[in-house]
Parts: C-alpha cells; structure tokens; sequence
C-alpha cells in the first residue's frame, strides 16, 4: 500500500496524464482532413464517405411479393373453410403480369414479381391445393397484406442512407449499388511518415553486432497501419545523430499528415526525439501514466501530427491502438467511437500497483453461453513481442487497480479488428 501511494505521488510530480486525458488531448488536436476525391464503388471499401448519401430512388422500387405462391385481394381470403380461385397468369421477377387480377381470380407469383394491379396479399405455394380443374384452393387463416416487400420499406426517395465520416463496409458498398449510384466522394487517405530510432538498431538482411537487434517495430508500424487503409511512407531506420534525425523530421513533415518515430523518447543521452520537437515544432506532452507506453510523445511539427512512441515493442503496438489509432481515425474524417470492451473472469491473480493504468496482455476463452474468461498471455515485459502475438486481448486495468484474484472480473479490449 506505501510502495502504491509513493508511485502515485511521483506520477502526480511529473504531471502524467492518464491514458484517457492523452486520448482526449490528441484528439482534440487534430483536424479532420476534408478534400474529397471521386472514386468507382468498388474502390470504396474502407474508404471514408464525404458527403451524405441521399437516395434518388426507392428500394424495392415497387410493391413485390416476397414468397413463391399465389397473389389475391385481401377481400378474397376465406375467414373460414376456404375458396376456390381462378388463376389468371403468371408474375416473374423482371417480367410482370401486365393484366388486371379481379375479385374471384389469382395470379401464380414468385419471389421479387411486382404485384399485379388488384391484388394486395401473397399465400405461399406450400398452403395452396391446386384443384384438377386448375383452380387454386385457399385455405382459411392468411392476413390482409402478408408476404409482401412494399415499395420503399428499406430505402425511402429522399431518404439519407449514409453520413459523412461512415467508414464503407460491405454492407454499404451494397445498399450503394442498391441505389444505382457507381462512383462515390471520399475523404482523401491520411499521408502517414514512419521511421525507427536507435544505432543498436539493423535492417532485415545486416547481420547483428554486439548489442544489436533488428528493427522489428518499423514491420509492426508498417502492418498496423496499413490495416487502417492509410498511404504510408517508410523512412527506414535513422541512427541517433541529431542532425540527421531533424532532417529527415523534416521532410517527413512537409510532405504527410502524421509522422510516427519509434524509440529515443526517454531521457537517456541518446533520446533526441523530445528536444527536436521542441525546438522545431509543438510538444503537448510527453508521459502517460501507463504501462508499457510510458513515455510518449505528441506534438505538431509543422501542420503534421507528430507520435514519438516508445522504443519497446509491446509499447509500440499499446500506445498505437490507444493513441495513434483513434487520431487516425478523426484525421481520415470518421468519428472514432469509445473502444470496444467487455467483462472477462480472469483465470489467476494478477500482479499489479496502483498508480497507474496496465494494458496486459490476455487471451479469451469462451466458456459458452456467451462467458468469457481470461488468462494472461505470459510474460509481460514491454520488450516480450511474444506476449502481443500469443494474446487476442488487452486486459485493461485502471490506476486504481492494486491487483486481481483469480476469478474477479476484468475489462478486456478485444484484439478483433485491431491486429
Ligand atoms: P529506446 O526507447 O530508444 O530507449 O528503446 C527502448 C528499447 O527498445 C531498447 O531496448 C531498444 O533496443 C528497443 N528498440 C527500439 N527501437 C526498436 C525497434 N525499431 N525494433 C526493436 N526494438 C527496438
Ligand atoms: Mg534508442
């Protein structure tokens, strides 16, 4: 309980925001991008819509039968026993019956026929008896109006289908060609710069020196980002010269909406990334309490958001889903929703202080009828990349949180659609 409250005092010294302060502070520095460009449906998917979609048509465009069966006047269904109709025709999809249906007479309908003119109800086929004398039997118990798709019941003329800022899923590229419309106005991509930082640092091909690593957060970045359908520009590895490390900044500013470094935002004698975007740009703030992700860097060098994310892996991959993945979302013109969490019964004790909040990593098992439960995904090391592949969530616990027992319930952050 001291070892907490003396953590807690020392976050509050440094003037650390908690994760949700640092969310809100990012988003609300950052504009959503607005030019628009002109696209074929089919390129849509995952695009931002830029203007409202207000439909010229109505779906279904007429009044149809939703079954295969027989279509009548309502004024015809027996209310008892049953009665005997005279079939008149046939209605197809794309080929209507062109006459009139009148009281005592039937038409032979299948699904996504117009109704013909007279005649206001469908019975199935299954509920018919057709007669040797090629009448139709109908049977007590149908309803005025039954299996029938009305003209306009999912899509009114006028109607607005689709708001600015919705991401296109599926679904919308459909209801889309559903309104005959082929080409749509999107939000233009966000330009996103990416680099690593560190001389320990070697690129996929190098051999390793003493001390050396391979530059795996450059792949991560690379991967997460283009999950989120942005353009990227991948500025490779700058070694920690600060001479080189304000040019390439630079560059990467005039020319993208976001520059995104990882590494040398501590305050070790080789962490220049906080210093330069102080001298060249903005610097909002620089530690979050959180764990991993502490410390963290956000700013604005020239008109481009700027992430200085921390060196470790996992700290890497946390701080982009809580942080730069929402500010990417707000910049490409959606409105980034609270993230998707629920309540799991954690299988073991979790280690844990209060003072600050920890995005452990978990893996979710389901213990059917909609129960979950989870379990840690092991060593949590900011630098154990293992740890982020081997989970399928993020157990969030929050910085009043001074451990859990096996059995208590946590919040978990789902990974589906994240990674
Ligand atoms: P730093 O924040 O620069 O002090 O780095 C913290 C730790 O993360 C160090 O152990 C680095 O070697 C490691 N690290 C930094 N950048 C990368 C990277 N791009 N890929 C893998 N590990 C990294
Ligand atoms: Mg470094």
């Amino acid at each position: 309980m001291t070892t907490a409250h003396q953590d807690c005092c020392a976050d509050a010294h440094d003037h650390n925001l908690t994760p949700a302060q640092a969310r809100h502070h990012i988003l609300d520095a950052i504009n959503p991008l607005t030019t628009l460009e002109r696209l074929a449906l089919r390129e849509g998917l995952d695009r931002v819509l830029g203007a409202a979609m207000v439909s010229p048509v109505n779906v279904p465009s007429h009044t149809n039968s939703a079954m295969d069966g027989y279509a009548l006047a309502a004024t015809d269904l027996p209310s008892q026993d049953h009665v005997d109709l005279v079939m008149v025709g046939t209605a197809l999809a794309g080929l209507p019956f062109s006459g009139r249906c009148e009281q005592g007479q039937c038409v032979r309908i299948m699904t996504g026929a117009c109704l013909p003119e007279g005649t206001d109800t469908v019975v199935i086929q299954e509920r018919v008896e057709r007669l040797a004398d090629g009448r139709i039997r109908i049977g007590a118990g149908g309803h005025s109006g039954q299996n029938i798709r009305q003209a306009g019941e999912d899509i009114k003329t006028g109607d607005i289908v689709l708001s600015p800022g919705q991401r296109l899923t599926a679904a919308d590229i459909g209801i889309i060609a559903s309104l005959g419309i082929g080409e749509i106005d999107v939000i233009r991509r966000p330009r996103v710069a990416f680099f690593s930082t560190g001389d320990e640092l070697r690129s996929i091909g190098q051999s390793l020196r003493d001390g050396d690593v391979y530059d795996s957060n450059r792949y991560s970045l690379y991967s997460m980002l283009k999950r989120l359908n942005v353009d990227l520009l991948d500025l490779g590895v700058v070694a920690d010269q600060p001479e080189l490390l304000r040019k390439v900044l630079l560059d990467a500013a005039a020319t993208c909406d976001v520059v995104i470094t990882s590494g040398g935002v501590s305050v070790g004698d080789a962490d220049y990334i906080k210093p330069l975007l102080q001298e060249m740009g903005t610097m909002s703030f620089w530690k979050i309490a959180m764990k991993p992700g502490r410390p963290l860097v956000f700013g604005h060098l020239d008109k481009a958001a700027f992430f200085g994310l921390p060196g470790n892996p996992v700290a890497v991959m946390v701080t982009f889903y809580q942080f730069v993945l929402p500010a990417l979302l707000r910049l490409s013109g959606q409105h980034p929703q609270a993230a998707f969490t629920f309540t799991a019964r954690s299988r073991h004790a979790i280690r844990k202080r209060a003072g600050r909040c920890e995005f452990q990593r978990g893996i979710l098992q389901s213990t059917g009828h909609g129960q979950w439960q989870v379990t840690s995904a092991g060593h949590q090391g900011s630098g154990i990349l293992t740890s982020m592949s081997r989970a399928n969530c993020f157990i969030l616990l929050d910085e009043t949180c001074d451990g859990i027992k096996p059995g208590d319930l946590v919040e978990v952050q789902p990974f589906a659609g994240l990674i």
